[in-house]
């Protein structure tokens, strides 16, 4: 049974189809008429059916099943791929659930969860329970934003930042708007490129409160994430303060290829969209069999910049623990 996003009422609240999603291996085979073997992990599978409803039946490579589908790989012991290759978890005296990795930003891990759980995800293995902000001593947070001066940009990140109810999220863009030294929210999200109809008027109205620059990182890794569903409900958050720009992972199998990010490029600057970043993998624990040399990242990027405009190619870029920004590759 595919559930079609549009046909049933009951069904547009974007927190039905979270409720709803398919959570188990024996039912995504049967949604998609796939045989699966079974595979047990501690990172379960997630994948809500407007989601699901953008993979082709019957296709084992589909590059958005890929992305999802847990498989033994995942067990592979591989040298260098670790549980906190970023230093993420390493103790701060910041307040809970802020991090700071570079001058002038810091992050704030708004949310343990996400409306999907990507196999290669750098956070698969990060302890939310001991670092995502707690929703009761948020002030804290932001009393610390406000005495820390340096600081001019707030990140939302997680999990996914959208997940939380639009009344806190309101409550933590109106703190923020209040803070003269901070010019610019930026929040990272898939959600919405995962269940499009998370774009509600609830969320609309606080994007349209915020006194501050917004800039929304999306999380699309394929051109076939974004269907006419995507487009139309992402060009409601396209407003003059808004800044709608795009992040990729440069996966195995899924976009390693010229073509797929050239297409990829187009379809995000039909949607609005410009591309920002493109990955290379952070070596965790659990995602080698994902992993581009930076070599053929380099390559492709060289082709991109044969067919797109300069303004269509995103930065090949590597995080590095204990740089003062990502490093990105010159080509
Ligand atoms: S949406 Fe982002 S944080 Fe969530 S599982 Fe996917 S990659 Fe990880």
């Amino acid at each position: 049974m595919r559930v079609s996003t549009q046909s049933k009422s009951f069904q547009q609240d974007w927190r039905w189809h979270l409720k709803n999603a398919v959570r188990d291996l024996n039912r995504l085979a049967n949604e998609l008429e796939i045989s699966l073997s079974d595979f047990k992990s501690d990172f379960p599978l997630l994948v809500p059916f407007p989601y699901l409803n953008r993979i082709k039946k019957g296709d084992l490579n589909d590059p958005l099943l890929l992305q999802v589908l847990p498989t033994v790989e995942e067990n592979n012991e591989v040298p260098g791929y670790i549980l906190d290759p970023l230093q993420e978890q390493k103790p701060t005296n910041l307040p809970k659930g802020l991090i700071q990795k570079y001058r002038r930003r810091a992050l704030i891990v708004a949310a343990a969860a996400c409306s999907i759980n990507c196999r290669y995800c750098f956070r698969r293995h990060f302890p939310y329970d001991r670092s995502r902000l707690n929703q009761e001593k948020w002030h804290d947070l932001i009393q610390h934003v406000n005495s820390d001066k340096s600081l001019r940009e707030i990140i939302f990140s997680g999990g996914d930042p959208l997940i939380l109810p639009d009344k806190f999220l309101e409550d933590l863009i109106l703190s923020l708007n209040r803070i003269a030294h901070i010019n610019t929210i930026r929040i990272h999200t898939r959600l919405p490129v995962v269940i499009p109809n998370r774009i509600n008027p609830e969320l609309i109205s606080w994007v349209k409160k915020c006194r501050k620059k917004l800039v929304f990182v999306f999380h699309i890794n394929h051109p076939n994430e974004i269907n006419d569903e995507v487009q139309e409900y992402l060009s409601k958050i396209k407003l003059e303060h808004t800044v709608l720009l795009n992040q990729s992972v440069l996966l195995k199998r899924v976009n390693d290829s010229s073509k797929v990010l050239t297409l990829l490029s187009e379809k995000l600057f039909e949607t609005g969209i410009l591309p920002y970043y493109l990955h290379l993998l952070d070596p965790v624990k659990g995602t080698a069999h994902f992993s581009v040399a930076a070599s053929k990242g380099m390559e492709i990027i060289k082709e991109l910049k044969g067919q797109l405009p300069g303004y269509l190619i995103p930065r090949l870029a590597q995080e590095i623990p204990g740089l003062d920004s990502k490093h990105t590759f010159f080509y």
